[in-house]
């Protein structure tokens, strides 16, 4: 790239005040949380875990709730507790974080890549469609940025053929569609608390089962197939054996994690509202840019706000590795959320993934660039983000 395409002059921030994208908020509460873990000594999965876990499937009306280490612990045992496994399928979609696929591959199940719809970036159910073979077993939509998927089509599409739905709500805790919560539609919902995302733990994960006996099992599975409630095995009711029953993983969610988690959840909602209304705001500032803007939502979907992500179009002066390299130069830290999964090396080499078989995604990588959407976000920092992305798409 060429020095000359970056050189903005005078940048809109300073070098110091570099913005970096995606730093979570952290307040008094979570830091009094983890030292009030520590000075008990109940570092590991403990009673924080289990309030965490039931105040979370209480905000999203659910009765099973799962605390594992990460969404991709969650998403792995997700799919091992339904028993998909070596020869069968299950259908995803082209634009998503490799773990989505990860999770498939680790499970010996094989992903199969459905494209998405241009303007929401989910999975095309009419795609899903062509996809489906006689070895398929689920569906694995992501709900991306936020924006519930199209879940009647792709609902049908699933008791039809009689597959399994599993929703990576990676970036939709607070998503809903048709009045319903993101995460309850299918078996299991997994979720993120990766340090990016509307809600964190450092790293950690959920998942939201449709019944007792799966949230059972995927207990189970995340601390090595101990029967149940191994982890009160050291506590004051003294001390309990535990039988293995399966061949688990060490998946567990610890109480530090946990202390985090409980005061987000408090300030879930008002950050959600202060997202909103940095993302109207963006919407309305790049209106007049060479992007295409992200899809808002129709009035039966409630949009998580997770991620801001304009496209760089075709006919910009810039292409988009340039626009980050001058958003960069700003000292406005950027993301791409995310190159095509087809794109990757691992997945070309092992599954023969190519860009033709997702065009769409592929396409969309291509171009799209995310901006700091965090609630954490000052006044100042948002108008510098204006600023600095309409310097550098030219206006
Ligand atoms: C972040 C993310 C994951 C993985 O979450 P971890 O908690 O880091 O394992 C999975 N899927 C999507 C869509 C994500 O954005």
């Amino acid at each position: 790239m060429s020095k000359l395409a970056i050189d903005g002059g005078k940048p809109v921030r300073s070098r110091k005040n570099f913005l970096v994208f995606g730093a979570p908020q952290i307040g008094s509460e979570e830091i009094a949380g983890v030292v009030d873990s520590l000075r008990r000594r109940w570092v590991g999965t403990g009673p924080k875990v289990s309030e965490f876990e039931q105040a979370f499937a209480r905000y999203k009306g659910s009765s099973h709730a799962v605390a594992v280490n990460s969404c991709t612990a969650a998403l792995h045992l997700s799919i091992l507790s339904l028993g998909i496994g070596p020869g069968d399928e299950v259908i995803t979609t082209g634009m998503t974080f490799c773990a989505t696929v990860n999770a498939i591959l680790h499970a010996g199940a094989t992903p199969v890549l459905a494209d998405c719809d241009p303007r929401t970036l989910n999975l095309d159910p009419n795609q899903v469609a062509r996809k489906i073979t006689k070895r398929t077993k689920a569906i694995l939509p992501v709900h991306f940025a936020g924006l519930p998927c199209d879940m009647n089509a792709l609902m049908k599409l699933a008791k039809a053929h009689r597959l399994h739905v599993i929703e990576d709500c990676a970036h939709a805790i607070e998503t809903e569609y048709r009045g319903r919560k993101a995460g309850t539609f299918g078996a299991l919902g997994c979720f993120s608390f990766y340090a990016t995302k509307n809600l964190t733990t450092a790293e950690g994960g959920m998942v939201l089962a449709k019944n007792e006996a799966l949230a059972d099992k995927l207990k189970r599975l995340a601390l090595h197939g101990m029967s149940k409630d191994a982890w009160k095995r050291y506590s004051d009711s003294g001390y309990l054996h535990y039988d293995v029953v399966d061949l688990g993983y060490k998946y567990n969610m610890t109480d530090l994690q946990a202390a985090i988690g409980l005061p987000q959840l408090r300030r879930l909602e008002k950050n959600w509202k202060r997202r909103r209304s940095l993302w109207k705001k963006y919407q309305e500032a790049f209106a007049d840019l060479p992007v295409d803007l992200p899809a808002e939502p129709l009035s039966h979907e409630r949009h998580a706000y997770h991620l801001y992500t304009p496209l760089v179009r075709k006919d910009s002066k810039r292409s988009r590795d340039q626009v980050l390299a001058a958003l960069t130069a700003e000292n406005i830290g950027v993301g791409v959320h995310y190159r095509a999964l087809c794109d990757h090396p691992y997945y070309r080499t092992t599954l023969g993934w190519k860009r033709k078989d997702v065009p769409v995604a592929a396409g969309i990588g291509d171009g799209t660039i995310s901006l700091p959407l965090s609630p954490a976000l000052s006044d100042r920092d948002v108008d510098d983000v204006i600023a600095a992305f309409r310097k550098v798409m030219g206006k």
